[in-house]
């Protein structure tokens, strides 16, 4: 695969491809080496200002929630398709910007992130309010409307799928936005800007502005015309958001926050179906076969294994590190590329030494996987108790946490002993058990005998501090509308 040309570094605002107002810019960064890749607009507060200026313009007097609803329709579907057309050219963005796997980005990523715009294109004319009764001679009817101008801040870790899993609901709403892309991953949301431009979506619609998040990104959340915005990114950042809505518009916020998720394995698994599932809780998203290495919120950080097979299933787990390969996203026989920048190599790295430190054992990886890029070995920790900072904060890279439990009441107990509750993985033949402590773990996701099973139609999002509302599914549209209560006399007999 030769690396791609990187064709938009520009704003988007209101259908054009601008500089930032104050002419900065920034570089975004290549994980595999370290190097420059490109210099990118600098978006900040005037920035964000115009692009507010021009969704807000959309959305009062443009056509875009004025159309019949088929019409948005039919322009996300030519965005999907455009998008299915360039899965090779956004792929390779996602790769060179984030380490993503090339492969996987092409197999699954991309084509996913089109398939969250045609699920929303198809909910775009299936949008309708109730008729209710009143008391009296009235009659009562409920619109469900868009909310207006919304800010969609997203991180980096799936830069396509983000865009698309915030941008679909919010177009199929009739809402007009503004998108804040990761400062370490904006090239492919530019792309995609440019993708809405050749699908006809009405300037001023969709609006993407790159810069940091201290700036461009506390501009969205505090900007008194923005109407809702949509974060996901860190707990911390996601407080921030709330606040800054708070103090400003009381806009409604959703928040996908970090996670810390459990994944449970009962004794009466088969275990090499499990250590192989377990290992890519953990790998998922640098990984092959399926998808940057534990930079998922969703990631089965904390794995819980049943004291009847633990030993085996640690020999399992060695087994799969050793045939495991860690290098260069673009290879397609690489599972595992590079961390995303320097500041989350130096975290991960950081925690691995705070493991060592608070006494956990270091059963293997802890180290850089190569002299230079952000390469980081696959780490698991045993011997890990549940104060210990390595099982109780989100470290988003490939370190596991292995813990050995007796009972169901113990399981259920550790894996709610934590302050998140976004996802959780219960691994048992017995539907009792399943059904059990599917039902006490409190957490927006749970998976029975499987790990990453998400679907367009299935609404994702978090318990306890990993955020409120949900992204995907008709949930997600719902966020995106709100409701208009009409009443009136049935007889036009005057009141
Ligand atoms: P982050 O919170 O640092 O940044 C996320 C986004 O917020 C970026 O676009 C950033 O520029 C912006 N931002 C930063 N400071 C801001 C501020 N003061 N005001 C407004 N916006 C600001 O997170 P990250 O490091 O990019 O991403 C990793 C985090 O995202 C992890 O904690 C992970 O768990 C979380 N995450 C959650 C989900 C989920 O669905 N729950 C999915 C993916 C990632």
């Amino acid at each position: 695969m030769a690396l791609p040309k990187i064709k938009f570094t520009q704003l988007f605002i209101d259908g054009q491809f601008v500089d930032a107002v104050s002419g900065k810019t920034f570089e975004t960064i290549d994980p595999r080496n370290g190097e420059v890749i490109a210099k990118i607009a600098e978006g900040d507060k005037d920035d964000i200002d115009l692009a507010v200026k021009a969704a807000r313009h959309a959305f009062d007097n443009g056509p875009w929630p004025r159309f019949p609803p088929s019409e948005r329709r039919r322009m996300m579907l030519k965005f999907a398709d455009l998008i299915d057309q360039n899965m090779e050219e956004l792929a390779a963005l996602d790769s060179l910007d984030a380490g993503k796997l090339y492969s996987l980005g092409k197999l699954v990523e991309i084509p996913n992130a089109a398939e969250k715009l045609r699920y929303y294109a198809g909910a775009a004319d299936k949008i309708h309010g109730s008729t209710l009764k009143m008391s009296g001679q009235l009659h009562g009817y409920t619109l469900r409307e868009p909310i207006g101008v919304v800010g969609l801040i997203i991180p980096w870790n799936f830069p396509s799928q983000m865009f698309t899993m915030k941008v679909g609901p919010a177009l199929a709403a009739g809402c007009t936005m503004v998108v804040k892309p990761a400062e370490q991953t904006p090239l492919s949301a530019l792309f995609l800007a440019h993708l809405a431009k050749l699908a006809s979506l009405p300037d001023g619609v969709l609006n993407v502005v790159t810069g940091y998040g201290h700036s461009a990104g506390a501009a969205v959340s505090s900007h008194m015309d923005i109407d809702k915005v949509s974060f996901t990114g860190s707990t911390e950042v996601g407080r921030l958001v709330m606040q800054a809505a708070a103090a400003t518009n009381l806009k409604p916020v959703t928040l996908e926050l970090g996670g810390k998720s459990p994944f449970i394995i009962f004794d009466d698994v088969d275990i090499d179906k499990v250590a192989d599932l377990a290992w890519r809780a953990i790998t998922y998203n640098k990984a092959n076969p399926i998808p940057i290495f534990g930079e998922i919120c969703v990631a089965g950080t904390r794995v819980f294994v049943q004291e009847g097979i633990y030993d085996a299933f640690v020999v399992k787990l060695l087994e799969k590190v050793e045939s495991w390969v860690v290098g260069d996203p673009f290879d397609p026989n690489v599972h595992q590329g590079p961390q995303v920048d320097e500041k989350q190599y130096n975290k991960i790295l950081s925690y691995i030494e705070i493991g060592k430190k608070e006494g956990a054992t270091l059963l293997t990886g802890g180290k850089p996987a190569a002299n230079k890029g952000y390469y980081i070995e696959p780490t698991i920790f045993t011997d890990v108790t549940d104060d210990m900072t390595i099982a109780k904060e989100e470290i988003f890279g490939p370190v596991m946490s292995l813990m050995k439990f007796k009972s169901v009441e113990e399981a259920i107990k550790r894996g709610n002993a934590t302050k998140y509750g976004l996802a959780a993985g219960v691994m048992t033949n017995d539907l009792n058990i399943a059904n059990t402590v599917s039902r006490s773990i409190r957490a927006g996701i749970v998976w029975i005998n499987c790990y990453f099973a998400f679907s367009d139609t299935l609404p994702y999002g978090g318990y306890k501090m990993s955020g409120f509302g949900r992204d995907m599914g008709m949930e997600s549209l719902e966020s995106y509308l709100q409701t208009k209560s009409v009443a009136m006399p049935i007889h036009n007999s005057p009141w």
